[in-house]
């Protein structure tokens, strides 16, 4: 198999020369499948429920997302979903934001600005622990020091898949 042309390659091995070995070729191939697979799931899934689903809920234990590629799909660890702030309890799992809310959003696609993700997966507190009393001004100040608006909202984390096309 002659290989003339550099663009001719994935962009993971251009500019590799001839130092692309068959090793770099077998996990090019399993990982692309990987993606392909994962994402005819994500959208097969998404048929299934139609097209006007924006969000996916789930409570159950061991919910988790549904990302549309295996490659960008952000790490899910201690580090990125860290631990409730205010009780400890482990935060888990609620609901993903579905790349489709985008066409209901009025907004220029166009624009820099505009917002574009593949999915983004919300993580809250395994408890629902209260959020702190706002006190009578309506302000807190957090673990950080930082003085905020209100005890009403309880901080989440959001974990966010890259835009397909990016
Ligand atoms: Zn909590």
């Amino acid at each position: 198999m002659a290989i003339d042309a550099d663009k001719a390659l994935p962009p993971e091995l251009r500019g590799k020369g001839a130092d692309v070995s068959e090793s770099d070729l077998k996990d090019l191939e399993k990982m692309q499948d990987k993606n392909v697979v994962q994402l005819s799931r994500f959208h097969l899934r998404l048929r299934r429920s139609g097209p006007t689903q924006v969000v996916r809920y789930s409570r159950d234990a061991g919910a988790a997302p549904l990302w549309p590629s295996v490659t960008h799909a952000p790490e899910h660890t201690a580090r990125t979903v860290p631990p409730c702030p205010r009780c400890g309890a482990p935060r888990t799992f609620e609901f993903q934001i579905l790349p489709q809310i985008i066409n209901h959003l009025k907004v220029d696609s166009e624009l820099h600005s505009a917002a574009d993700f593949g999915s983004a997966a919300v993580y809250t507190c395994s408890k629902s622990c209260a959020p702190p009393d706002p006190g009578e001004d309506g302000c807190v100040v957090g673990l950080d020091g930082d003085l905020e608006v209100s005890g009403a909202y309880a901080e989440e984390v959001v974990l966010v898949h890259p835009p397909l096309n990016a």
